[in-house]
This record gives structure tokens, sequence and C-alpha cells, in this order.
């Protein structure tokens, strides 16, 4: 089956003046047009903007209107202007969009570049995120196409604190995060772990792990977390939130992985939908943030190679840090796991003992 990447040259208009720079998209697909551009299983789609019905699938008009007019809650951290909240649009009618093409059948899998907005919410802007193409993506596949079962996997270093207000509620999409402990790192110590609320109780199941951490604890959690939950949901696709800030070189997070790490992400996420939901992944890569900027397109296209079981030249940019071990923290990320299972042993028959 067929992998849809979505791009436009337009998406370089995302560019808020920080870390986060309009010409990491063009960055990117020249790299994946020098590995994979001549590879059949590939297609680039150009995605359109996204209407005004679109982002009330999740936002209110009040805050479309305020984006519409550039002001901004917090102009250091995500500076609002008439090119950004534009470039925003596109990457909410990307997400729209590979939604679309993954549930029409013409792709198994659809990649936007450049996406995965996590921090904002149905009425606020926040961590870099203006509009959420993650939210509309599901909002999308539940009210358009009657989608019921829906599991978004959160891999980013940051924890997914945007995508979980949208969906708190919600018990038609099961969200997992697995992120550096918002103790150490942004959202910040106000993200307490939340498991749901009202309905919504028991589908949300955030998995903070310490700073540090490697391959193998990573690795772990997904085998003891992630793939169980997945064969105990079923559901009928999975949203993937990745990027490359888990890697151990990227300059804001401590997350500790290679970029084989990030490649095993993928692939089990690849083997867990082929077993769920005839191989359907809607993915989203726009993290990472490395001094000179050759990390993170090396970091989304293992996790593309990873998405779709192609193998890739996996060489590292930058050297491994002294004293580096690849299972660095895999003792205490199994105490979490532990206690994470005893937690959602009322929600989940998989975690139960009996
Ligand atoms: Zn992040």
């Amino acid at each position: 089956m067929r992998t849809a990447i979505l791009y436009s040259q337009k998406m370089r208009e995302y560019d808020l003046g920080h870390v986060l720079t309009g010409e990491r998209y063009e960055r990117f697909m020249r790299l994946f047009r020098e590995k994979l551009g001549d590879n059949p299983v590939f297609e680039i789609v150009e995605p359109g903007y996204a209407t005004e019905a679109d982002l009330k699938l999740v936002h209110t008009e009040e805050y479309i209107r305020r984006a519409e007019r550039c002001e901004s809650r917090d102009p250091y951290d995500t500076p609002l202007s008439p090119g950004v909240v534009r470039a925003a649009k596109l990457l909410a009618g990307a997400g729209k969009l590979a939604g679309e093409l993954v549930q029409s059948g013409a792709f198994s899998k659809a990649i936007v570049i450049g996406g995965g907005v996590q921090h904002a919410g149905r009425d606020y802007e926040k961590g870099f995120g203006i509009f959420s193409d993650v939210g509309i993506c599901a909002e999308s596949l539940m009210q358009n196409y009657g989608l019921q079962r829906i599991l978004i996997l959160d891999t980013d270093a940051h924890a997914g604190d945007g995508i979980y207000t949208i969906f708190a509620r919600d018990p038609r999409v099961l969200f997992i995060s697995i992120h550096q402990d918002p103790r150490t790192l942004y959202p910040g110590p106000s993200y307490r772990n939340p498991v749901g609320e009202g309905e919504g109780w028991g589908y949300s199941v955030n998995v903070p792990i310490l700073p540090g951490t490697g391959d193998l604890a990573y690795e772990h959690v997904l085998d003891t977390i992630f793939v169980p939950l997945a064969e105990e949901f079923q559901p009928q696709v999975i949203i993937m939130v990745d990027g490359s800030d888990t890697h151990f070189m990227d300059r804001i997070t401590r997350m500790g992985l290679t970029l084989k790490g990030i490649y095993r992400i993928a692939d089990k996420v690849r083997e867990t939908a082929d077993k769920a939901c005839q191989g359907k992944v809607i993915a989203f890569a726009g993290s990472g943030y490395d001094p000179e900027g050759l990390l993170f397109p090396r970091g989304w296209l293992a996790s593309i190679c990873g998405l779709t079981g192609l193998e890739v030249d996996l060489d590292e940019p930058y050297p491994f840090p002294p004293g580096y071990r690849s299972d660095y923290g895999a003792l205490e990320v199994r105490t979490i796991v532990e206690v994470l299972k005893a937690n959602f042993a009322p929600y989940w028959r998989c975690f139960s003992s009996s």
C-alpha cells in the first residue's frame, strides 16, 4: 500500500523566528528526495488551507478570529503574524486531508511534514502550535466519517497537553503520550498525568519518563503499554505524533534516543497497525531542534522508514555523548510502567492481573 507525504512549499511561512524556522520543511524534503525520491511507495500530495468549517471541528469561532487578528497571548513563544496564521491553516488542512486520504483507502499511510501540534487547545495557541492539526484530523474522521475508535500515540518528548484537553472527555479517542517527565520539561509540572474526564476516564494514558532515558526503555513502554492497549481498544486508525526531539542531541529535551530508537518506535507502530487496523496510520513529523539542523531531517526520515518498513542509512550526524548507554533508565522505567498498569487496571483488561 502507498504512503502520502503531505507537503507544500508554502509551509515555509510557519517560521516563528526562533528555533522553529520556516526552512526546516524544505530542508527535510531535500533529504527525502535524495534518499527515497525514486521509491514508488511514496506520493507527495500538496494540501490546501483549512476552511472555516475545518477549523471549527476543534476551535471556537472567537479564538479563530483572535488568531486572525494576530493577537498573541505569548508573542515570544508563539508569535502570530498573517503569514504564520496562514501557514497554521495549511497544516490544519494537511491534517484533515491526511485523514481523508487514509480513510478513502487511497493510501494506507499519510505523513504530514512539519505537523504535530501538541499544546494548542480549542481556544488558545500554545507551545509553537496555533491550530490543532492532530485534533482536526481526528474530529474530521469521527464527525465526517463516523469513526468510533481512534488511537493517538504521541511519542514527542513533550507531553501533549493540548491534545489531552481536546479529547479528555471523549472515549472514542484513546490518547497515549510517552514523554519526558513534565516536572523537568515544558509544559511543566502543572500537567500531572491526567487520565481523562467524565466519559473519557481511563482513555488518556500519560507515561512520564526520566530525562536521559534511552532506546531500550522507550521500547519497553511501547511493548508493555501501547501494544496491549492497541490490541484491546482495536482502533480503526492510529494517529502518531512523533518528530525527532527525543534524540540525544536535541537542544531542548533530554530523552537520549538514537536514530535507530526513533526508527524502532515507528516500526512498532507499523507492526501494531498491521494487526489492528489494516496498517492505517496518519503521522505528524515536526519536532526536533539541533544546533546545525542536521538531525531533525534524519529523525523524520528514520520515522517514515520505520512506518513503511524500509531500510535507511541511519548514521548518526553527531558523536555520542561521553558515557552514553542505550539502556539508561531501563530499570526506572519498569517501575513507572508497573505503577501505571496498576492505576489503569480498573479501565483496561490487559492491565488487570487476574
Ligand atoms: Zn516536542
